[in-house]
């Protein structure tokens, strides 16, 4: 069934473990999370983005994620990832999301947080919760050199950012960066527990494909309760696809399926979520 983003990620705090998010763009990632949620009884966000527009039309393949998510047995968030503007998040609610995430990290503070109010503003009359990001998680770059000139979360900026924004839950720079890693991650956790201390909403940790297991489980013990996962996704697509190149394309895209739902499932249990949805 279609759930609440709010609902769910408050019961994950309080419960001290973490709602997935998962990045899908194509019906394969799709159904393969959907599987996996359902076989797991886990609450799980399915997400789309800008940076998927060029493989799959999102005002159409958006039916497909709000029609999975109204038919399934288990609690499912239709969520918007990083809207960069007003207009692609009112998009994205207008096709079914339920939830969506404005981000102007990249902007100054006082930008960000006077273009993540407008948003907030706009969908609390629609009683659409709103994800900010304080700190800027970097892309898909050379590590080491996105590490050189990285911008943590202010922790000390984090209780006046919530205030003044109104945002209902937030995204956290703490060495995290999206894709892959080009080295061993280096997360700041001193930063989640300044910001668990600073404010009461949920926060967010994105760029989680290739976080070792044992640094999940610290992020969560210390608050983290929205895990943004993609990058892994596509890793397991990929592996399926070459181990599959002499099968028929029908066959071969079971198998991506089936691979996307067990690194799926292998991240609801690490991040303790199997079960939940009961
Ligand atoms: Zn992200």
């Amino acid at each position: 069934m279609l759930a609440s983003i709010k609902y769910w990620e408050n019961k994950a705090k309080n419960g001290h473990y973490a709602i997935p998010h998962f990045n899908v763009w194509n019906a394969e990632m799709l159904m393969g999370v959907m599987d996996a949620a359902e076989e797991s009884k886990a609450p799980i966000i399915i997400s789309f983005g800008t940076g998927f527009v060029g493989n799959t039309s999102f005002e159409d393949f958006s039916h497909m994620m709000v029609s999975m998510a109204k038919k399934a047995s288990v609690p499912v968030i239709t969520h918007w990832d990083h809207g960069r503007s007003m207009e692609i998040v009112v998009n994205a609610y207008e096709h079914g999301m339920n939830s969506v995430m404005r981000d102007a990290s990249a902007y100054d503070l006082e930008t960000n947080i006077k273009l993540t109010k407008e948003v907030v503003d706009y969908f609390h009359m629609r009683g659409v919760p709103v994800e900010a990001e304080l700190g800027h998680v970097g892309n898909e770059t050379v590590y080491e050199e996105t590490l050189a000139h990285y911008k943590y979360t202010d922790p000390s900026q984090a209780a006046e950012f919530v205030e003044r924004t109104g945002c209902d839950s937030l995204a956290v720079a703490i060495g995290n960066q999206h894709g892959v890693y080009t080295a061993e991650p280096q997360l700041n956790f001193h930063v989640v527990e300044k910001v668990n201390e600073a404010v009461t909403v949920p926060i967010v940790l994105h760029g989680a494909s290739g976080i070792s297991d044992a640094d999940i489980k610290t992020a969560i013990s210390l608050g983290i309760t929205k895990i943004n996962i993609h990058t892994e996704l596509c890793q397991a697509a990929m592996i399926a696809v070459n181990k599959n190149t002499d099968v028929p394309f029908l066959a071969m895209e079971r198998a991506v399926r089936d691979a996307v739902k067990e690194r799926a499932l292998e991240k609801i249990k690490l991040f303790g979520t199997d079960g939940k949805a009961e």
